[in-house]
Parts: C-alpha cells; structure tokens; sequence
C-alpha cells in the first residue's frame, strides 16, 4: 500500500495538470482531505503533510475528532439532518449540504445564538439520482436566494457529489453544467451570496472536475486508501 505523502504527491501532480487545463494553477484548487472512518494518528500524518482541511459526512464524527486534531478547518461534506446542527456549528468553516430552507434556518438559528456567521453552500443532485440528496439543478439559483436572507448564513457557492462511473469523462457534462450555474448566480450579484467555492470531485473523478472548474476537491480514498467500515 502507498503511502499517504506519496498518494499525496500523486494527487498533487494531478490537480496541477487539471488546473492549468483550465487556465488556473495548483494553488487556485483545494484539497480537502476527507477523513471520514480514518483514524486520528492517519490524519494527524495528513496535517504534518499541509493538509488543514479535512471533511467529515457525519457530524458525530466531527464533535469528536475536533477535539483530538488541532489547527485544521472541519467541513461537514454529508447529508445534515436538522437535529445534528447544534453539534457542529461552532466547529467547522463549511456546510457543503445544504439542500433545503428549513435546514438553512436551523442553521441561521444556531449561529445566531453563537453570535457567527456560517458558511455554506447550496448541494445540487446534478443526475437526479434518487439515493442522493442535493436540489435539482434548476431549484438551486432560488434555493441560494432564499438563503441569502438568513443573517447569519452566507452563501459561498455550490457543491455536487456526481454519480460513481466506471469512466470519470461520464461525469464531465455534470461538472460543465455546475459551472455553468456557478458563473451565471454569480454574474447577478446578489446580495449575501458569494460565489467563491466550487466544491465537485472526488477521487474517481477530481481530475475531470478540476478540468471543468472546481476549485474544491473532496477526495478520501486516494489519500487515505479504502476505507475500512469494520472498526
Ligand atoms: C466520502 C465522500 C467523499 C470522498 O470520497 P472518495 O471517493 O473516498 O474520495 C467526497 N464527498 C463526500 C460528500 C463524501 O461523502
């Protein structure tokens, strides 16, 4: 098995390729390093290699780790259900998941009581897949809209998590079309939305993504290797 500097190393390379592809450089693309069922001694390797942002999907995992692992930003990158909200909100930088008003008002309740602003963007279900969760592509433009008049919530952009195919060119159209989106929200300045991340691609497909404009790459498995639900 590789090592994590050297999957590290691999990934590196392969985003630099993608972003001067689309005219950008190594540096205009985050890694975020998804450390979901990873165990703390591996992540703190991750964090001695530079990685500072780490992803969780569930926020029980976060509340723990955040206290274990110091100096790095928690993205919460899953599905959140209203009820969990509470845990996370004064631990991480970014809700990737938002998918619905009444989630982005729980947000804004519990940030509000914190006296911060949170961070989030909008999740669209790019293929219409019915396992996931996200918006429809066409309801994600009115969904950050009606976010963007909650206080203490800031749109920062869109996320996706596109379907797993064999062949990540698959996915490319998905990407396109997320682009496309993310440009035309942010031609229109609306107040309280900020469109700064692009957060599309995972191991399987980060390459395409990065290709197609993400400037957020969530990717676990080619990092930490396969995951080992077991434990
Ligand atoms: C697990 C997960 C990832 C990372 O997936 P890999 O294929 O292991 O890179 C990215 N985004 C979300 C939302 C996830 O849940």
């Amino acid at each position: 098995m590789s090592s994590i500097k050297e999957n590290l190393e691999h990934i590196n390379e392969k985003i630099r390729v993608a972003a001067e592809k689309s005219g950008r450089k190594r540096e205009d693309v985050l890694l975020l390093a998804v450390s979901k069922t990873v165990d703390v001694p591996r992540i703190k390797e991750a964090v001695e290699l530079g990685l500072v942002d780490l992803g969780e999907n569930k926020p029980q995992e976060i509340n723990w780790k955040y206290y274990e692992i110091e100096n790095v930003r928690w993205h919460q990158i899953g599905h959140l259900q209203t009820n969990k909200v509470k845990y996370i909100i004064d631990k991480v930088c970014l809700i990737h998941s938002v998918d619905s008003m009444k989630l982005a008002e729980e947000i804004n309740k519990r940030a509000a009581a914190k006296g911060i602003i949170m961070d989030v963007l909008v999740e669209i279900n790019i293929a219409g897949e019915e396992a996931k969760h996200g918006v429809p592509l066409n309801e994600a433009e009115a969904l950050a809209v009606e976010i963007s008049s909650l206080e203490n919530v800031r749109v920062k952009g869109l996320m996706t998590v596109a379907p797993f195919v064999e062949d990540p060119e698959e996915n490319r159209k998905y990407f396109r079309q997320m682009k496309n989106l993310f440009v035309d929200i942010d031609k229109k300045s609306y107040n309280n939305i900020d469109m700064k991340y692009l957060s599309m691609g995972m191991t399987n497909d980060y390459e395409v993504a990065v290709e197609e404009g993400a400037n957020i790459v969530r990717i676990g498995t080619g990092l930490f290797g396969a995951r080992d639900y077991s434990k």
